[in-house]
């Protein structure tokens, strides 16, 4: 963690600054700190493998106990949850290899990890939105100089478009500290991971943030009523206004899949207290994105809409520029590597590949289906397409294919 990024941390619970303890056991350099433990005027935190853990859950005391006594090897097992030491010898082995990818790696954590789809999240439908948002409204209110923050981020999946948008690093904020550990080394290269607990007041100070925002998570947060008044505290600042972003979180009034705790659109918004946000029903937005853009966040969505949507997306702010129509660019190099999608079985065809879209279970079918809507069902790349990958250039041919997402701009060593 870099030393200036305590400048933006307080304690969840006295809300005093946190200093690193120099009469404890640390390893710092004069930019960052790696393992150490971290003091309030009211408890000490353990700082592990770069990361704070601002909670008191069982796993950090016990981390904390072994920073003490000068391990932290034995301190980041135990925030990985590694009990067993065969498990976590050969996680280590992972961890510290140049060649794993992010796929090694969530395997070497044991199958009940990350099960799911995470091979394929950077082309979901759910995904391509958050996206498409967090952009539109990351960019308009951080100006390439304030501070972003991803709460509940997980490993970083969204965290990873914030990284150009401003010289400050993001912050990516979740209760695993597993996740966060691994957007730092894959997902999302650059970002400074904090491991807290959502339900929890959020341990960061008043105004440190231009632009707070929560996707795929919020249904799940049991105190929304402080989460939500936690955001707003977040970017609370003098100078130019903020915004606020709740992106897919469930709607009460209709049934999705791992439903979670939602509310109503209009029970959302009265979370608010010093903003009046704008509800979204999540399919226009996603029209707007299938269509190419432009991203519509002037729109009004009428009661029936908001009601009959499944997922919502809320803004609030009061930037002037955050709700207008906003053009989805895309960027002309790849921030990472350009890959066939792995939706897609291939098959060679003379000096190209014939690419079939083949979904990994009907589980997945089910929930994510709506990418037919813009992954087509076959498609043939040519020589020159494929060669054009490794370039890492979004030119030509490639544009179209990367707008569609039959080509994904993937994390270096993903899988
Ligand atoms: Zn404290």
């Amino acid at each position: 963690m870099l030393i200036e990024t305590l400048d933006v941390l307080r304690c969840p619970y006295c809300g005093g600054r946190l200093a690193l303890v120099d009469s404890l056991f640390h390893q710092r350099t004069s930019e960052a700190i790696q393992d150490g433990i971290l003091g309030c005027h009211c408890c000490i935190f353990p700082l592990v493998d770069g990361i704070p853990v601002l909670h008191v859950l069982p796993a950090s005391t016990v981390a904390r106990d072994h920073l003490q006594a000068g391990r932290p090897d034995l301190a980041r097992r135990a925030m990985f949850g590694l009990d067993d030491d065969s498990q976590a010898e050969a996680f280590d082995a992972v961890a510290s290899s140049d060649t794993a990818t992010y796929r090694d790696t969530v395997e070497a954590l044991g199958p009940n990890f990350e099960g799911g789809y995470f091979l394929y999240r950077f082309s979901d439908p759910t995904y391509i939105v958050a996206q498409a948002v967090a952009r539109a409204v990351g960019k308009t209110v951080l100006g390439g100089g304030r501070r972003a923050i991803d709460i509940c981020g997980g490993s970083g999946h969204v965290t990873r478009t914030l990284l150009d948008l401003s010289e400050v690093p993001p912050v990516l904020a979740d209760l695993y500290f597993a996740k966060v550990w691994l957007a730092r080394r894959f997902t999302a290269p650059g970002c400074e991971p904090v491991c807290c607990d959502g339900n929890a007041p959020m341990p960061f100070a008043r105004g440190a943030f231009g632009f707070a925002m929560c996707t795929d998570a919020f249904m799940y947060i049991w105190t929304k009523r402080q989460f939500v008044g936690e955001m707003e505290r977040l970017i609370d600042g003098a100078g130019e206004p903020g915004a606020v972003l709740i992106g897919h979180t469930h709607n009460e009034r209709t049934w999705s899949p791992s439903h979670g705790q939602p509310l109503t659109p209009e029970g959302y918004a009265d979370l608010f207290e010093t903003f009046e946000p704008r509800v979204f029903g999540e399919g226009r937005l996603f029209g707007d994105v299938v269509a190419g853009g432009p991203l519509d966040l002037t729109r009004r969505d009428d009661q029936h809409a908001l009601d009959t949507s499944p997922a919502l997306t809320i803004i609030a702010s009061r930037h002037p520029g955050v709700f207008a129509r906003h053009p989805l660019t895309q960027p002309a190099a790849a921030a990472g590597e350009l890959r066939i999608n792995p939706l897609y079985a291939q098959q060679p065809d003379g000096d190209g590949v014939r690419l079939r879209l083949e979904f990994p279970t009907e589980e997945y079918a089910d929930e994510y289906g709506a990418c037919r809507e813009y992954l087509p069902e076959t498609v043939t790349l040519d020589r020159a397409a494929i060669d054009a990958l490794a370039t890492g250039r979004v030119a030509g041919d490639l544009v179209e294919l990367v707008r569609r997402k039959v080509i994904v701009d993937l994390p270096k060593r993903y899988y």
